[in-house]
């Protein structure tokens, strides 16, 4: 039997982000030559990306459009995004698709283990879209992931980034108690912008959480990251740094905000470099172990190095 398949008449397919479809069109700001980057596709690339199609996994890298994707492929670091490509929550900066997603993969796990043996990662990095959806936000397949990653590469280092699981009670504690080397929570932006940018999340609720896992294992890490050029301010950025800080956050991570369509959030400012130097040096003041601020700086970037630097920095205060 032959199938046809009716390209004419088929339905079109669906936008990325149909919430977002009747907004008007934002305006771009033209990028400085501090924030363009060069995507080249190099052999590392080409089996990164290999290995991630192979195992049918997906990765923040690639849903988000991080700008960094070719520098850190080319050395097999992936971030991976896990129960699903699809998000419940809709948030104005993101680029990952929203929608109701499918139900979780119990195999997924064992193939984000065998993923991150063959591209020999040393450190795993795992996120995941927000599961509001699920009763526990889909908190036991993160332990799960964390769990099979153990089994499989013991000597590796496990980074989670979690959503915030609001509502979902006793879901930090069931991802805390898988014993992740560093449990990251983005807060994204200021409170005073959550409204428009973060409309699901509350900005308390997710200080707390990162309170709540320092509460439950006083040795696990904890990070935390901002994106500026949102349109938040100086006095903002540092209330968030005290507010993190309260939070007894080991490592702050400060990024441009990059608008991924006309249809997100604008860009109202693209932050010089030497402004990201100087949050960094004021949040070092302030107590934190580790800072990465730059225009280029992503949750995930060079992890496995910093992770490394985050432990001796720990050390040397001890
Ligand atoms: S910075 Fe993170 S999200 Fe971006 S390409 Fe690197 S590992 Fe992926």
């Amino acid at each position: 039997m032959v199938v046809v398949l009716d390209t004419v008449n088929a339905p079109p397919a669906r936008p990325r982000h149909p919430e977002k479809a009747r907004r008007p069109d934002a305006p771009l700001l033209p990028k400085p030559a501090w924030i363009r980057v060069k995507t080249s596709v190099s052999k590392g690339f080409g089996e990164t990306h290999g290995v991630v199609r192979e195992h049918g996994l997906h990765t923040v890298c690639e849903e988000a459009g991080c700008p960094n994707i070719g520098e850190c492929w080319a050395k097999k670091h992936a971030t991976f995004m896990i129960m699903g490509d699809v998000c419940t929550r809709a948030c104005a900066f993101c680029n990952v698709k929203t929608g109701l997603p499918s139900p979780l993969d119990p195999a997924e796990p064992a193939r984000v283990a065998e993923a991150s043996f063959r591209l020999g990662l040393a450190h795993i990095v795992v996120t995941s879209v927000d599961r509001d959806d699920l009763a526990d936000g889909g908190a036991a397949h993160f332990a799960a992931v964390i769990a099979a990653i153990r089994a499989g590469l013991p000597e590796s280092t496990i980074e989670v980034l979690t959503p915030d699981f609001l509502r979902k009670p006793g879901a930090v504690a069931t991802v805390a108690a898988a014993r992740p080397d560093v449990f990251n929570h983005n807060l994204e932006t200021v409170p005073s912008l959550y409204l428009t940018v973060r409309p699901g999340a509350r900005y308390f609720h997710s200080l707390r959480l990162l309170q709540q896992v320092k509460d439950i294992d006083p040795s696990m890490f904890t990070k935390s990251g901002i994106m500026l050029g949102l349109g938040e301010t100086r006095n903002e950025v540092l209330q968030v740094m005290d507010d993190l800080r309260s939070a007894e956050v080991d490592f702050l991570t400060i990024g441009q905000y990059l608008q991924p369509t006309r249809k997100h959030h604008p860009v109202a400012r693209y932050v010089p470099p030497e402004e990201f130097a100087s949050y960094e040096s004021i949040a070092y003041a302030k107590g934190f172990l580790m800072v990465s601020s730059s225009p280029l700086t992503r949750s995930s970037h060079h992890a496995g190095e910093d992770f490394q630097r985050l432990k001796a920095a720990r050390d040397g205060r001890r």
